[in-house]
This record gives C-alpha cells, structure tokens and sequence, in this order.
C-alpha cells in the first residue's frame, strides 16, 4: 500500500495530478490533499475523481495512471 495525494491546483492542461507520497514533484506540500492508502494507482485515481473532474496520474511517480 501505497500514501496517494491529490494536487488541489491543476496544471496547465486542467488536470489535478495525483501522487505517490515522497514524489520528487510535490514540491509545496500545502497544495497536496492526502487521499489515504491504496494498493495502486487506479483505486487513487478514482477516488480523487469524487473530489474533481479531471484527474491524471503523476508521469513520474504514477505513470501507469498517467495519460496525455
Ligand atoms: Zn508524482
């Protein structure tokens, strides 16, 4: 299991990133929501869409969940 954050802000295509904790690319920590434990990507993933509309994985710490 691993502890997944969701960014608050989105980037420069609409996207709230999702991230596995210690990603070098969450950088300002007050930006991140901690969404709990899970055991992959996919489960992170959806449970931030309860939370936005658009959410994309992390390329670097998330890449399997990451699309263009
Ligand atoms: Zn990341």
């Amino acid at each position: 299991m691993e502890n997944y954050y969701v960014h608050k802000l989105t980037d420069n295509k609409g996207d709230h990133e999702v991230h596995v904790e210690g990603c070098n690319k969450m950088t300002v920590s007050e930006n991140f929501k901690n969404l709990g434990q899970f055991s992959n990507c996919r489960a992170d993933v959806a449970e931030a869409k309860k939370n936005y509309n658009q959410v994309n994985g992390c390329f670097y710490c998330c890449n399997e969940c990451h699309t263009q």
